[in-house]
This record gives structure tokens, sequence and C-alpha cells, in this order.
């Protein structure tokens, strides 16, 4: 929500300066229209490689850190606007399930606008559970895609 561009660079900027992590690359930024509910503005996506010592849960807990010191509170509406989301998507080779985390995220092998910004900053990545190249995932779901339109 908001200048959602100068949010995604704040969001950056907090990473940042977060004494624990090491912000090394950012995808590019795609406009991307809106899931799961369609009647609200489109969202800007991106990937970040971050290096951090810091192990799973503590790493969202840092994350949901930031992400409330840029607005977002409860969030009224499940997959409804939002000031800034700021998800895990993989971890090194791990996979880690709790009740307030999985990783790999739950959706990654089903949502182009996260494989795609992935893809990009790593296009050898293969899906720790499965070990399918992320790249093949992709290009399945761009074919799904494509023949259901
Ligand atoms: P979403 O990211 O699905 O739009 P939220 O940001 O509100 O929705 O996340 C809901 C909950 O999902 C978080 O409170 C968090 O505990 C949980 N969660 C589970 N796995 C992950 C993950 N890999 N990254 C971030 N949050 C996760
Ligand atoms: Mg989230």
């Amino acid at each position: 929500m908001g200048d959602r561009e100068a949010q995604l660079h704040r969001a950056c900027d907090a990473m940042r300066q977060h004494p624990r992590m090491h912000l090394s690359r950012l995808s590019s930024v795609r406009e991307t229209a809106p899931w799961g509910l369609t009647q609200q503005p489109h969202f800007l996506n991106a990937v970040a490689e971050v290096y951090t010592d810091l192990s799973p849960e503590p790493l969202l807990d840092a994350l949901k850190d930031i992400e409330r010191r840029l607005g977002r509170s409860g969030d009224a509406l499940r997959w409804g606007p939002r000031a800034i989301d700021l998800d895990i998507l993989l971890f090194d080779d791990l996979v880690f399930w709790s009740p307030r985390l999985q990783i790999p995220h739950a959706q990654l092998l089903q949502r182009e606008f996260v494989l795609v910004p992935l893809f990009e900053l790593a296009p050898g990545l293969r899906d720790p559970q499965t070990r399918r190249f992320l790249a093949d995932c992709l290009r399945e779901l761009a074919e799904t895609d494509s023949s259901e339109r």
C-alpha cells in the first residue's frame, strides 16, 4: 500500500541496516496482478539474497519486526493489500517446519511471481524437498497457466 516502490526500498534499507543480515543482491522489481483477492491494486514483487547468521525463526521475527516498522498491522483481509510482506522463500537447502514457519515457503512452486525473480538471481536452484530444478517448475507453471487462459 502507499508508495509501493518506496516501501520496497525502505524494507531493503532496513535489512541492510540489520546487524545480523547482509543483503547481497536484489532481483528486478516486477508489478504483478493480485492473487486470491483480485479487486485490489497490483503488487510489486522482488526477491532478495540475504546472508545471515540468524536461524530461521529469529530471522522470521526480524522480518516481522521490519514489517511492523513499515506500517504493517494485523491485516484485515487474507491476500489483501499490505504495507509490505517479507517472506522467507528458501534457507540454504534446509527443509524446516514449525507451526509458524515453513521452509521452503509453502507456495513457492505455485507462484510465478516468486519463481521468476528467484530464477533471475539463482538460475541453478533446486527445490530442497523434491530436488527439482526451479527452472523446470517455472516452465511447467508457465505452460499450465497459458493452456488455462
Ligand atoms: P502471506 O505472506 O501468506 O501473505 P502473512 O505475511 O500474514 O501472509 O503470513 C502469515 C504467517 O505465515 C506468518 O505469520 C508466518 O508465521 C507464517 N509463515 C509460514 N512460513 C513462512 C515463511 N516461509 N515466510 C514467512 N512467513 C511464513
Ligand atoms: Mg508474509
